[in-house]
């Protein structure tokens, strides 16, 4: 089945039109037991085989190392924003915190209330669109941890390489980039993402901790979001998504079965090139971030008023394109690029903002690339 339609939504998003067939089944009949999914106790066994089923998949996707647990939760990434400093500052009370975009900003708003943050660098001069140097950033070697945003949702920046902060833990918000491209979970104390941008339905969170920071939390945080009392009953201190879980479950098999995080990595970096050279290409659309840290995840770029940005977003519609319009806080245009958007999809895309552009054009000799691919 194909849809007429190319959501480039920045989440919830699209998901593979083969993992919602499949969801089907699980809709009334799961494995002929007559049971929804939706339907079952958490704790039955047949919904703990689902469950187990998506953490195994989920580990064999990251190749994860012994000594991480895998947690599911709900609260999404905005929840975590206070559950890691809940559960990390109760003994040493001091964390750093990377000021890259809206969401970094957010969260490291939402960690004051629970300890005391140490802005290491603040990209709200340049309009979060360029990283600034590590040798720039005031790492506190007594900090907790030191908590980033892998990619920027709304400001379209992605780090390329990760800061080195030595002793101090990394906690990330992984939730727009997680398994799209391969990972190595030894470089982070945590890290955390919401299930609606890459994973999934709404409802579900996923953490991913190092063993030896799963330590007694504040002593207001909820039992429910107590990372030590949910590592011990594999997540089941209260009930859980359990409908997530299932589409999730599906998802990480969808992400195996197309051959893992080498080949999410592949098809996404043609995918932004496409888009990237649409812009850079163009004369008419530009893109402010900086070629060093653009996200190859969400791609935001301005055109030259705010009214030819509503007239495209309005003709994109007509056309099938949907959900281009930027994230409230930055608005311009955004096209998100997550694992189950197809190359065709985004080609159709470019080629229809070739088409947009042509009655704007001042020239019609092109400008190079200002981006090396
Ligand atoms: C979407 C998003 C959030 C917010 O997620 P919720 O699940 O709505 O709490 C936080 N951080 C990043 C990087 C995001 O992309």
């Amino acid at each position: 089945m194909e849809r007429s339609i190319y959501n480039f939504a920045a989440g919830p998003s699209a998901l593979p039109v083969s993992v919602l067939q499949a969801a089907k089944k699980g809709l009334i009949n799961w494995q002929g037991t007559g049971l929804s999914v939706m339907e079952m106790p958490f704790t039955s066994p047949e919904f703990t085989q689902i469950q187990d089923q998506a953490q195994a998949s989920l580990k064999q996707l990251l190749n994860l190392p012994p000594n991480y647990k895998i947690l599911f939760l709900q609260g999404g990434a905005y929840g975590q924003f206070a559950i890691m400093p809940m559960n990390l500052l109760a003994r040493n009370t001091r964390a750093d915190y990377a000021i890259t975009g809206h969401w970094s900003r957010r969260a490291a708003i939402e960690a004051s209330k629970y300890g005391q943050i140490n802005v290491v660098t603040d990209t709200t001069d340049n309009n979060h669109t360029a990283l600034k140097p590590e040798y720039n950033w005031s790492l506190d070697p007594g900090a907790a941890y030191c908590h980033i945003t892998t990619n920027e949702t709304a400001d379209g920046v992605q780090f390329h390489k990760l800061p080195n902060t030595r002793k101090v833990p990394l906690i990330a918000d992984a939730t727009s980039d997680f398994l799209t491209a391969p990972i190595d979970i030894s470089s982070f104390g945590a890290l955390y993402a919401s299930a609606q941008k890459n994973i999934g339905p709404a409802g579900l969170t996923i953490v991913i901790i190092r063993e030896d920071l799963i330590r007694k939390p504040l002593s207001i945080t909820p039992a429910v979001f107590d990372f030590s009392q949910l590592a011990k009953v594999n997540s089941k201190v209260n009930t859980l998504p359990t409908w997530a879980i299932y589409i999730a479950s599906l998802m990480f098999k969808w992400i195996l079965q197309q051959g893992g995080l080498e080949e999410m990595s592949k098809r996404n970096k043609i995918k932004a090139r496409i888009i990237y050279e649409a812009i850079d290409n163009s004369q008419f659309y530009h893109c402010e971030v900086d070629c060093t840290c653009r996200s190859k995840v969400n791609v935001v770029f301005n055109l030259p008023t705010k009214q030819l940005e509503d007239e495209f977003i309005k003709q994109a519609t007509e056309r099938g394109f949907l959900n281009l319009k930027g994230h409230s806080a930055t608005g311009a245009i955004r096209v998100s690029l997550y694992n189950p958007i197809s190359e065709k999809a985004v080609s159709s895309l470019a080629h229809f903002m070739e088409e947009f552009a042509l009655p704007y054009k001042q020239s019609a000799t092109l400008s190079t690339s200002r981006c090396a691919p």
